[in-house]
């Protein structure tokens, strides 16, 4: 093999760029701060397991060396060992497997301060609900944990009647009895709806009396108009926005709780994909209190850049779609651990709730029951091409949201009509992609577009996808092996809190797209796994310009590690979903660590 060569070489750039020898020329883009002091060595040497490094060109080494929360050396453990001094701390993997910490390349950060002050009722393999009975001693326990007092709200998240052996809805008198006194909210998966027990009806004024609005459900007790339980869209949005909102001292208590849902599952840089402007300010207070210990990148949603940008252009007058000369200035750095990396377009809606945007009608009807429904778009072309000309035109990176072809269409005319090339390395990253058409892809190319998949969508949604687009169209979901072929860096993502923090799912899902009924969706688009690791590291560095600090074990890259008890490269295809983080490291520092030995 030519890897022993290639991984001298590594080594011999390693330590010389790390003891600042003059090899200045072999530094990667951000050495400037990685050279120390003469005498400087390693404040800690790993080896003894499987060492992945992430690198296409050595994929494995014996030994890493981090100190100043960067990594050092990385090399034969001969090597790596002449940075070791007195002081070092040489720790032995005992066979774990050590690898750069994962990227969400999106999801949304904002949903963990909120879950982790609710009851998960989700079922397997999110949460533990497979039937009526579970929900009160779930419940009951939640108010122990949470210390929830007579009176206040009790919340929970996952809610699925499909999860449940009885098959159907849950009632508000299977909760009242165990919880007379306090309102219960039992939020549907699809975020639209939610169960409520007869305290929580009588908070939110619910009654016989009350009609049913238009596009909303309110299921009724058989034979009477009292709410039975279930309601959803109209009947339920409106609810859920009037909420009473924890104050702004009780949510960045919940930031800690927040980033350890992270931590755990090994990723040290969260995605806040969709960031509204109240959302901003909060995230920027918990940073400038020093209260995080995770990167976040947020990408403001493109409607309230301009309240978002304010302090850098207090006198701007321009109207939502425009953008002052100072807008690229509040983009592209960190300030205590949180950066805006860039705008953020939304252009459809989600395919299994049937509001995404496609060429070609479903085969089943729209979520109202029409027949030839292909989805809609959020916004007019002719609104989507002025806003991204003007994201565009300032130099700031575009993130969109696209899951139907018919919106991936239109994105693709927007960036032609602004004169977006892929030489120009704008990195356009297009989230989701989920139902592209082959060729779209070419023109992802030809764009520099960079698509952010979801294949967990195979899992969780295959049969859904199957039966509303039919095989073809559902086989081509989330098309990382055709993406890959074509040359695009493609990234792989949670959508997190749609689905868990789970970068093991993640990957398991790109290597098998095996659906919950075991049917595998678009076997020709299933990757190996090593680009299904790619996507969880260097290349969702790539999509947000940080390559040259994260997402391989290269000298003078951030020391942000994962220690996993199992090689993910190596174990049984169905034991990815078992591998367990043993310790999450961010720039050296533990920021997880399993209790369990
Ligand atoms: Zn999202």
């Amino acid at each position: 093999m030519t890897d022993a060569i290639d991984r001298r070489r590594f080594i011999k750039t390693g330590v010389t760029t790390a003891l600042g020898a003059a090899v200045t020329s072999q530094l990667p883009a951000c050495s400037g701060t990685v050279t120390l002091p003469s005498g400087t060595g390693a404040e800690r040497v790993y080896h003894g397991g499987n060492i992945v490094t992430m690198d296409d060109g050595h994929r494995h080494v014996e030994a890493v060396a981090i100190a100043g929360g960067k990594i050092l050396a990385a090399g034969s453990l001969d090597e790596v060992m002449q940075t070791r001094t007195g002081a070092t701390e040489v720790i032995d993997l005992r066979g774990k497997t050590l690898m750069p910490s994962f990227i969400d390349s999106h999801g949304h950060f904002m949903n963990a301060p909120q879950i982790v002050r609710w009851a998960n009722v989700s079922g397997p393999p999110v949460g533990p609900v497979t039937r009526i009975a579970d929900f009160v001693p779930i419940l009951q326990a939640h108010v122990k944990q949470q210390g929830l007092k007579r009176g206040d709200w009790i919340i929970g998240y996952g809610y699925d009647r499909s999860n449940l052996a009885e098959g159907r809805e849950l009632l508000a008198s299977e909760l009242d009895p165990a919880f007379p006194d306090n309102p219960v909210m039992l939020i549907h998966s699809s975020n639209h709806g939610a169960v409520l027990n007869s305290a929580a009806f009588a908070k939110v004024g619910y009654s016989e009396q009350t009609k049913t609005p238009p596009g909303g459900v309110i299921n009724r007790v058989p034979g009477t108009q009292k709410p039975a339980g279930f309601i959803m869209e109209t009947a339920f949005l409106p609810i859920f926005a009037n909420m009473p909102q924890p104050s702004e001292t009780e949510l960045l208590d919940t930031l800690d709780a927040a980033q350890q849902i992270y931590a755990r599952a090994g990723v040290t840089t969260c995605s806040e994909g969709a960031t509204h402007a109240k959302d901003l300010k909060f995230l920027r207070k918990g940073a400038d209190e020093g209260r995080l210990y995770l990167d976040i990148v947020s990408l403001p949603l493109i409607l309230e850049v301009p309240a978002l940008i304010r302090e850098y252009a207090p006198d701007f007058k321009g109207g939502p779609m425009d953008l002052p000369d100072e807008a690229p200035k509040a983009f592209g750095s960190y300030r205590n651990r949180l950066k805006l990396q860039g705008v953020k377009a939304p252009t459809d809606g989600s395919p299994q709730g049937k509001t995404a945007f496609w060429t070609q009608p479903l085969l089943t009807p729209g979520p109202g029951g029409e027949t030839n429904w292909r989805g809609q778009p959020l916004f007019p072309p002719e609104v989507v091409n002025k806003a991204l000309k003007a994201v565009f035109d300032k130099g700031i990176q575009v993130f969109t949201h696209a899951n139907g072809d018919a919106a991936i269409d239109m994105i693709i005319d927007a960036a032609r009509l602004a004169g977006v090339r892929a030489d120009q390395d704008r990195r356009t990253v297009i989230i989701h992609s989920q139902c592209m058409r082959p060729d779209q892809l070419p023109k992802y190319a030809e764009l520099g577009f960079s698509p952010s998949f979801f294949t967990m969508h195979t899992f969780f949604w295959g049969e859904e996808h199957t039966a509303n687009l039919g095989p073809e169209r559902a086989a081509f979901i989330s098309p990382m092996k055709s993406a890959i072929a074509q040359g695009l860096v493609c990234s792989n993502h949670t959508d997190f809190s749609v689905c868990p923090m789970d970068p093991m799912r993640v990957m398991w899902s790109a290597v098998t797209r095996r659906s919950r009924a075991g049917t595998v969706i678009g076997p020709d688009e299933r990757i190996d796994r090593w680009e299904s690791l790619k996507a969880l590291t260097i290349n969702a560095a790539w999509q947000i310009r940080e390559e040259d600090r994260k997402g391989t074990l290269t000298p003078g890259k951030l020391a942000d590690l994962v220690i996993l008890d199992s090689d993910p490269l190596t174990v049984e295809t169905d034991k990815i979903l078992d591998i367990q983080v043993v310790e999450t490291l961010k720039e050296g520092k533990s920021v997880y660590r399993r209790t369990a030995a």
